[in-house]
Parts: structure tokens; sequence; C-alpha cells
């Protein structure tokens, strides 16, 4: 076995990336990048009737969103389906299997027996030693394991620590089924063993299977991969995590407003630690994850948590690049087809990018952001927040009818200058700050709280201010 790492991820499409499924590809990614591997995708679209190309997008776009990236094409496993045939005839061949000629009813009757008995449902092994030449006529038969019933199947586990199952609890699973197609527990180590994977990372409802699995590898003569299984996440109630709590799709993330570095920095602290730090680099977590310090118990999902987090990444990251996880995100939620159409201009463009110092500092997510910013792209006649509306009394109108007559005399409108006007104009009514400024945010914003007003001024810069204003004071 080579020293590289290669770790895969490996989902069942269902129609979205799961938010579970995105941290275990979060965790299969740190865990091979971080030691100069790579992580593989597999689609296990091995069930017909679930699988469909849609599915398949949307995963791959919400991996590409997280900005989780694997080597090579996605491998579909129900393309290997002669792959998995070949090594079930293989084990046949080699006495490790056997054919199953048991009818269904039969089947239904051992079950009913070992239930009647409280026994748990297992195989009773009756065609384990049969000959062929007692095969029925015209039956096509299954192809199970000749799983080991004595000793106990050891599954060290990085996270788990050391498992044992008895093997007397492992039955002769199937492998192929008697109409030829593999099951999921052979197809799923044919894959892994194929595609070179050194370590298994996923869930630990998998536990269970990794002990079948590892009779298959072992029928094989094949190297076991490192395994770890991670805890699920469960929602705030403790419970495991479902649609019941919202939202369990990482597209739904993209549209409340998530940028996908925080995400990537929450759900790696879901269920991994290092030591009380709470934000970490993309980097510093190449160089720190571990599965030493994943938690055995499942992790609860906290939303507060999430938009705290969120909110440090969002006045972190630059502006630039601010805007453009804002178009992305614009681009996935419903009413964000204006304003991509607002910010195709390079003067609104660059508009909303001064301002967005100003802006990012009061959001904690992009949906914050975009309401935040609004102002910037309303059109007059602007509507106003009713508590905007209450500011504008005939008293503030008159006030502010005087201070656009200063502000229009302006001849630089900058930061400075405007403050100045707005700073002289009060001291000479003997006004309160206050007492312009929240009127003059109104008129400007149509809301009763914005940036720091002068930012608010620059930002919609001097034709559309005084216009505004304007149309406040008539
Ligand atoms: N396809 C399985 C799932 O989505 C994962 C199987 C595995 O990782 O071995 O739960």
């Amino acid at each position: 076995m080579s020293d590289t790492v290669i770790t895969r991820f490996a989902p069942s499409p269902t129609g979205y990336l799961h938010i579970g499924g995105a941290r275990t590809a979060l965790y299969s990614w740190l865990y091979a990048k971080g030691r100069g591997g790579k992580m593989l995708l597999r689609i296990e679209d091995t069930d017909r009737a679930r699988s469909t190309q849609e599915a398949v997008d949307a995963l791959i776009d919400g991996l590409t969103w997280m900005g989780l990236d694997w080597e090579g094409e996605p491998i579909s496993q129900f393309a290997r389906a002669d792959r998995h045939k070949e090594v079930a005839e293989q084990l046949v061949a080699a006495g490790k299997a056997y054919y199953c000629y048991a009818t269904p009813q039969e089947l239904t009757e051992m079950r009913e027996l070992a239930r009647a008995e409280g026994r748990p449902p297992r195989y009773d092994g009756r065609w384990r030693n049969r000959d062929a030449s007692e095969a029925p006529e015209g039956v096509s038969p299954a192809v199970r394991l000749k799983a080991p019933q004595e000793g106990e199947t050891v599954i060290n586990d990085q996270v788990q620590g050391t498992i044992k199952f008895p093997n007397k609890d492992l039955d002769d699973l199937v492998l192929l089924r008697s109409d030829g197609t593999p099951t999921y527990m052979l197809a799923v180590v044919v894959d892994d063993h194929d595609m070179g994977v050194t370590h298994i990372i996923r869930g630990d409802d998998h536990l269970t299977n990794a002990a079948r699995q590892a009779l298959i590898y072992q029928a094989m003569s094949w190297d076991v991969p490192q395994m770890a299984h991670i805890p699920l996440i469960h929602g705030p109630d403790g419970a495991k995590l479902s649609k019941r709590h919202g939202a369990t799709g990482a597209e739904a993330y993209r549209a409340m407003g998530y940028l996908p570095a925080a995400m990537r920095n929450y759900l790696a602290r879901l269920g991994w630690s290092h030591g009380d730090d709470e934000i970490f680099s993309t980097e510093q977590m190449l160089e720190w994850f571990d599965f030493d310090a994943c938690g055995k118990s499942p992790s609860r999902f906290d939303f507060q948590k999430l938009a705290n987090t969120n909110g440090h990444y969002m006045r972190a990251t630059d502006d630039a690049e601010l805007l453009v996880h804002f178009k992305v995100f614009l681009n996935a939620i419903e009413d964000g087809a204006p304003i991509l159409q607002w910010l195709s201009t390079p003067e609104n463009e660059t508009t909303l990018l001064n301002s967005m110092a100003a802006l990012k500092e009061r959001a904690k997510t992009l949906v914050e952001l975009k309401d935040g910013a609004s102002y910037l792209w309303a059109t007059r006649p602007l509507s106003f927040e009713p508590k905007a509306e209450k500011l504008l009394s005939d008293e503030a109108k008159a006030i502010l009818a005087n201070l656009t007559t200063k502000l229009e005399a302006l001849n630089d409108w900058t930061m400075e200058a405007t403050e100045t006007t707005v700073k002289t104009f009060a001291n000479e009514q003997e006004l309160k700050l206050g007492k312009v400024a929240q009127p003059l945010r109104a008129a400007l914003t149509g809301k009763t709280t914005s940036p720091g007003i002068y930012d608010v001024l620059i930002g919609l810069g001097r034709d559309e201010s005084l216009a505004r204003l304007k149309e406040a004071c008539a």
C-alpha cells in the first residue's frame, strides 16, 4: 500500500447535499488534503429509482459551493456493477461465497421463526455447504458470503476505538441478489478497494456495516482501510437532524446567506475541536484536523453559533471577495434578480463596494447585508418604514430643507465635507446632532438604521442624495 492518504466521499444522491454529508465530506477533504493526499468522489447511485442526474448535480453543486474539491471525475457506483459481480464470482470460485437458492418464502419463514424464538432475524446457512448438484431447476441463486461463524470481527476505528462484533451475529450476507445485481455491502468494498481508499470516513450509522464489510475484505485477502465513523449531527433539541429542524441541505445555507468559509469552520468545529479555538482558517484546519480530537457523541446544530461564526467571516472577508459571495447568494435566492441587474453596471458595483466596509460590520449573514444595503438600489419615490416615516415630521422636513440648501452648495462631496456641513448646520441651529441625523437617515434610506450617515451620503453620491432629500421634504 502506498503512503498517500486517499479518502472518498460516497454520497447517495438524494436530491441535495445533506448537512451531515457536507461535514463528512469536509472531514474526508481535510484529512486527505492536510496530509498531501486526495479525496475522491463516488456517487452511490445503485438505487435507480432515487438516483437522477438532477440529484447528482445538486450534490456536486453543494460540494463546489462548500469549496470541497475532489480528484478526477466522480465515480458512478452503478456503472461498476460488472466489476462487483466479477468479485462475487471470484469469491464463489475460491470457496469463500456460495450460491443460495432459498426462495423469498423460505426467507420469510426463517425471519418469522427467528422472531417467534426471540432471536434476531438471520439467514440459517441452509445452502452454505450444499453441493451444486442439489440446485433446483430454473431458480436463479443469490450469492452469499461464507462468513466465519466463530470468533469476532474487530474494527479499530479511529474515532470510536476498538469495536468487537461476535461473528455469530454477522450472518452470511448477500453479495449478489438473485437478479444478479450487487448489494450495497459488496459494492462499497469493491469500490473502496479498487479506488485505493486508505481511510474511510463516514457517519457512525455505518458502523455495523463496517464489520460486515471487513469480512468481505478478508475473504478477498484485501487490506481493510482505516476507518473513522463520526457521530451524527443532531438538531438543537438533541434529536437526529431532520427536515423538522428546518434546513437540512447545504444549498439552503447558501440561500440563508452563509459564507462557505464560515460553513467549513462551523461544521469542522461541530464534532472536532482544537483546544478552545472557535475560529480557524482553512489552512489551520488542514494542519490541525485529526481524529483524536473528534468527539464520540453527536453534536447539536446551533444556528446562533453558526450566525456568529458567519458574522465573523463577513467582517474578515475583503470587500471585493464578499461581493463575489454576495452575487452567488443573489443567484440562489428568489428575489435576487433585480439586485443582480442593478449590480450589472460598474458604477453601481463601485457604489456597493464603497459602502461594503460599513455594511458588513452590521450584518451576520448575506441576507442581513442585502437588507442593510437595500437603500442603495432603492428607486425613487422611496418607500419608508413606518418608523422612518414618523421621523419625517413637518418640523424635521423644515430642518432637512435648510440642510439640503447647505449640502447643495458643497463643492466637494466628500466624507469630511458632508460631515462638517451637517455638524456646523446643527450647531448653528442649536440642534442636537441626532435631531438632524435621524431624519436625514430616514430621508436617504427610508429606514431608521443604516451605516453611518456620511457613509450613506457618499455611498449614494451627490445627485441621488440631494434628490432623495428634496423628495422627502416636498
Ligand atoms: N452512501 C452512503 C451514505 O450516503 C455512504 C456509504 C459510505 O460512506 O460507505 O450514507
